[in-house]
């Protein structure tokens, strides 16, 4: 069973609004076990909505089409999908009162023009719309179901609920978060011990620092196992789970603190979001300037001196200042850029150090990314070599 997502509005088209239905949706045909083959955007504009509609009746059992179900010049989704099925468009008396009503009790004058929202194609069935004037409408033609939804969310969502969907088991999709390898190592380990597996479909999905491998399809038991014997401790998590969660589970009954320089707190951020995280983690010092590294962190002058402030040595004091606090410690110092690289310390260059009860390891990388993602990928890094510690230790 094929089913396809239409969605109409040319503010999605010119970016003015995310196609929040395209997520919703999927998610939740994937709740009930189904999965959407096809989802296509069009404007405002009826040869192009008419044509995605006629190649969905085509190849498609499901068509679901959100948007142009309202009032105004640029809603034409009922005009386009009757014509299309060669139904006339009837008055619906109750659909006219409801709105009439509706105005009513608001208190409202009705202009006449809404009344348009009452007709209804010859056959359909009309979909009670709890939040707004625009009713949905289900129609089935030649073996197909046509589904016509309201646009604004807070609309669709109630309406959607109760669609009569088919309904199958859960999809079982399995999904394994990687850190720190790159997508195409990813792949090169999973791809060739899942060869021999039949039916099964693998994707790739790289994010800031992790890595998502998606599996769906049979034998997904057998899967798991392989690709947890191909990629052991790389995998963190699974469809869900985020590094900073499952680095503070790891550290329960220790404690944390960390000294951030080029990621300007974003790894305490990123602790702090997690609820019940102050068990672990204590303190966040934002160290920009050479001075509070030594005032607050107990870098030496000399070492920033002799080697920099970003430096393996002046990152390696600064894990063992902020150590001082807790029985671990983070620390980061690099440059983000896109100024203040020389030719032996690139833009991108960053130290992350890690300060244990036994150890100070520091680790050098050079990520050339805008700042923002760099901070996300060094935050992503340091979390990651504490979990990487906590699972040897
Ligand atoms: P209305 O009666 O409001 O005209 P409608 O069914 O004709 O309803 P649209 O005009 O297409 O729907 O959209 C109404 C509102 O819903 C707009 O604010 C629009 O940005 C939002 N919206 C429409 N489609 C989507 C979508 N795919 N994702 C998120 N928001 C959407």
């Amino acid at each position: 069973m094929r089913i396809e997502l239409i969605n109409t509005g040319s503010e999605l088209l010119l970016g003015y609004t995310v196609n929040t239905h395209a997520n919703y949706i999927a998610g939740q045909l994937a709740e009930r076990g189904l999965r959407l083959c096809r989802q296509t955007t069009v404007g405002d504009d009826r040869q192009e909505m008419r044509d995605a509609v006629a190649a969905a009746l085509d190849r498609s059992d499901i068509i679901l089409i959100t948007g142009g179900l309202g009032p105004t010049s640029d809603d034409f989704t009922r005009d386009v999908v009757a014509e299309l099925l060669g139904r006339q468009l009837i008055h619906h008396p109750a659909i006219a009162e409801s709105i009439r009503d509706r105005f009513r009790r608001r208190n409202r004058q009705m202009p006449e023009s809404v009344l348009i929202q009452a007709l209804v194609p010859a056959g359909a069935t009309v979909l009670e719309n709890i939040n707004g004037t625009a009713p949905g409408l289900f129609l089935e033609h030649a073996g197909k179901q046509i589904y016509l939804l309201p646009g604004p969310p807070r609309e669709l969502k109630p309406m959607f609920e109760k669609l009569n969907l088919p309904r199958r088991d859960r999809l079982d999709c399995r999904v394994f978060k990687v850190a720190r390898l790159p997508e195409s190592i990813v792949e090169e380990t999973v791809a060739p011990v899942l060869k021999d597996l039949p039916a099964l479909e693998l994707g790739y999905c790289a994010r800031m620092g992790e890595v998502e491998v998606r599996v769906l399809g049979d034998n997904l038991d057998e899967a798991e196992r392989r690709i947890r014997a191909a990629l052991g401790d790389n995998i963190f998590g699974v469809a869900g789970d985020r590094l900073e969660e499952v680095v503070l589970k790891m550290m329960a009954g220790k404690t944390l603190a960390v000294a951030e320089s080029c990621t300007g707190g974003y790894i305490a951020h990123r602790l702090t979001n997690v609820s019940g995280s102050s068990a672990v983690f204590l303190t966040g010092y934002v160290t920009y300037a050479n001075e509070s590294k030594m005032r607050l962190l107990g870098v030496r002058e000399e070492t920033l001196k002799t080697h920099g402030a970003v430096s393996e040595a002046t990152c390696r004091e600064m894990a063992e200042g902020a150590r001082r606090q807790a029985d671990y410690a983070l620390a980061t110092t690099g440059i983000a850029g896109p100024t203040g690289g020389t030719a032996d310390k690139p833009v991108g260059l960053v130290f992350i150090g890690l300060a244990t009860p036994t150890q100070t390891v520091v680790e050098r990388h050079v990520f050339t990314f805008d700042r923002e993602t760099f901070k996300q990928v060094v935050s992503q890094y340091a979390l990651d070599a504490l979990r990487r510690e906590l699972l040897r230790s």
